[in-house]
C-alpha cells in the first residue's frame, strides 16, 4: 500500500486546493506561481506527496504529533468500530472510551487524577487557565488570578493562549491580549550571556529565581499559575539547565501558585518517558496534552489535574457557581480516546519509549559528529527523540543564523526527500534552529538517513 497513489493524477486536486483552501502559517502569494505541497499517502516514517515523490518525514506529521507513524490500520479499525456503536454525545455525559483512556492515562500519570477532555491543545491550556481563574474567584476573591508564561514558550493559537505566548513575532498584529498574563524569562543555557546578571556557574538555578522575582514584584497574593513547557518546542528546543526544575517547583510551593504544564508536543513519549515532566521530578497540578495522545487519527486535547484541584469545584453543590461551568462540543466525540487508547497500546506493545530512548541517543551523536564538521552548528541539545540543532554565523559570538540560510537548509533535505523543520523562523535572530522529531518507531536507517540529508544539505548551503 506504500504510495500505491503516485501514478494518479492530482492536478484536480491541487487546483481546488489553490483555489479555495487558506493554508496554515504560509503567505499564499507564492502559490500564484508556485503549488501547495499535499500530503496524500503516509507509511510508517515515509509520506508522498502529489506528485508521487517519497520524504522520510523527521517531524511527525510536521508539528510533532504522530507519534507512532502512519497507515495504523488497529487505529483506524478501533475509531471505526466506536464510531458505528457511538459517535458523539455531548454535555455532561460520559462515553465508553473516554472512561477507559482516562482511567489508563492516569496510570502513566502517577499523582494526577482527573480528565477533561477537548479537541487541540490550545483548547486544553484555555481549561487549565480557565481552572485557575475560577480557583481564585472561588478561593481568593478574585485576586489570585495572574497566570505566568515564559519568555519563548507557546501555549496556542487563541486570543487567551497567544496572551500567554512567549514569542512575540507571532503575537505582533493581534493584540490587545488578555490582562492578567505576565512574562517571566527563558531559561536557556547556550544563550545566557544575552540575560543581565546570568551567572556561569549555577544557570539553571538563577534562572528560576528570576521568575521569584516576577512573583514578588507582581505580589505573590495575585500569582495563580504558573505554565511552562518541560521542554520549550517551538521557541527552541530548550532543554532546562541543570537545577533549574527543582528550584521552580519550590517556588511554587512557597507561594502556593499552581504548576500547569503544557506537555502538547512533549507528552505521550516523545522525551522517551511518558510525559517530558516525568524527566525532571516535577509534580504538577495542571497537565495539559494533545499532538501525541491520538497521532493524529483523532482530534482530541486533555487537560489533566490532581485530585485536589478537582476538589475544589466540588467543595458547595448548593452553589450554581462551584462547579466548572465550562464545555468543549467536541470533547464528546468518541474518535479521540479510541484512537489514543490504540495508540497507548501501541507504544506499550512495540516498546516504543525504549525506542525513543535509543534512537533519540543515536540521533544526537551523529548530529554532534556533523557539529564537528560545519561550523554552522553551534548547538545540539534535546531529549529522546525531539531534538534541535542551533544554527549560528559564528560560533563564539553565537550570532543567529540568518533565517533565509536556515530555510535553505529545510529547502535542501525536502528536495533530498527528508522533511525537517525549523523553529518559528519569523522571529529574527532567535529562531534559528533545525528541529527533529521523527516517529517514535523510527529505525538506525531512519536516524541515519535524516541526518546524512542534514550533512548534505549543510554542505550544499554553506560549502
Ligand atoms: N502548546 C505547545 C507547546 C505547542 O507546541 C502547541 C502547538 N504547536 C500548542 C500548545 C497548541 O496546540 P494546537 O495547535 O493543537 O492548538
Amino acid at each position: 500500500m506504500d504510495g500505491t497513489f503516485k501514478d494518479n493524477d492530482y492536478s484536480k486536486v491541487v487546483d481546488a486546493d489553490r483555489a479555495h483552501v487558506w493554508h496554515h502559517l504560509i503567505q499564499h502569494k507564492g502559490f500564484e506561481t508556485g503549488e501547495p505541497k499535499m500530503i496524500i499517502e503516509g507509511k510508517g516514517i515515509k509520506v508522498w506527496d502529489q506528485h508521487g515523490k517519497e520524504h522520510t518525514d523527521a517531524v511527525s506529521g510536521g508539528v510533532w504529533t504522530v507519534n507512532v507513524g502512519y497507515g495504523r490500520e488497529s487505529i483506524a479499525n478501533a475509531v471505526r468500530d466506536q464510531l458505528v456503536k457511538m459517535n458523539f454525545f455531548g454535555g455532561t455525559t460520559g462515553s465508553i472510551p473516554g472512561a477507559l483512556f482516562a482511567e489508563k492515562l492516569i496510570t502513566k500519570m502517577p499523582g494526577m487524577s482527573r480528565v477533561y477532555y477537548a479537541n487541540s491543545g490550545s483548547e486544553a491550556n484555555e481549561k487549565g487557565f480557565k481552572i485557575v481563574r475560577q480557583i481564585a474567584h472561588k478561593r481568593y476573591g478574585g485576586k489570585k488570578h495572574k497566570i505566568l508564561y515564559r519568555d519563548r514558550d507557546y501555549h496556542g493559537s487563541t486570543l487567551a493562549t497567544m496572551s500567554a505566548g512567549g514569542q512575540d513575532e507571532r503575537n505582533a498584529q493581534y493584540g490587545p491580549f488578555a490582562p492578567g498574563f505576565i512574562r517571566v524569562p527563558h531559561c536557556m543555557e547556550y544563550r545566557k550571556h544575552e540575560q543581565d546578571g546570568a551567572p556561569e556557574e549555577n544557570y539553571g538555578v538563577w534562572a528560576a529565581n528570576q521568575i521569584e522575582e516576577v512573583i514578588l514584584r507582581e505580589g505573590a497574593d495575585t500569582v495563580g499559575a504558573l505554565c511552562l513547557e518541560p521542554v520549550t518546542a517551538g521557541g527552541g528546543v530548550i532543554t532546562p539547565p541543570e537545577g533549574y526544575w527543582e528550584r521552580v517547583q519550590e517556588i511554587c510551593k512557597k507561594y502556593d501558585i499552581l504548576l500547569h504544564i503544557d506537555e502538547v508536543v512533549c507528552g505521550v513519549g516523545r522525551t522517551g518517558v511518558w510525559f517530558g515532566y516525568q524527566n525532571y521530578g516535577i509534580k504538577p497540578d495542571i497537565v495539559t496534552m494533545a499532538k501525541g495522545v491520538a497521532s493524529g487519527y483523532a482530534a482530541i486535547s486533555c487537560c489533566v489535574t490532581t485530585e485536589e484541584v478537582f476538589d475544589m469545584f466540588k467543595d458547595d453543590p448548593s452553589d450554581p457557581l462551584s462547579y466548572f461551568r465550562d464545555i468543549s462540543t467536541f470533547g464528546g466525540c468518541t474518535a479521540g480516546p479510541a484512537a489514543a487508547l490504540e495508540n497507548m497500546r501501541i507504544i506499550e506493545d512495540e516498546n516504543l519509549m525504549a525506542n525513543t530512548l535509543d534512537m533519540g541517543a543515536r540521533m544526537m551523536g551523529n548530529l554532534q559528529a556533523l557539529s564537528e564538521k560545519h561550523a554552522v552548528i553551534g548547538d545540539v541539545r534535546g531529549k529522546g527523540l525531539f531534538i534541535g540543532a542551533e544554527l549560528v554565523s559564528d560560533r563564539g559570538t553565537k550570532e543567529a543564523m540568518d533565517e533565509k540560510m536556515v530555510g535553505a537548509v529545510v529547502a535542501d533535505c525536502m528536495a533530498q526527500g527528508v522533511i525537517i523543520g525549523a523553529t518559528n523562523r519569523s522571529i529574527p535572530g532567535r529562531n534559528n534552529t533545525l528541529c527533529f522529531s521523527p516517529a517514535l518507531i523510527a529505525t538506525a536507517d531512519d536516524i541515519d538517513h535524516i541526518t546524512d540529508a542534514v550533512d548534505q544539505a549543510l554542505g550544499s548551503v554553506f560549502g
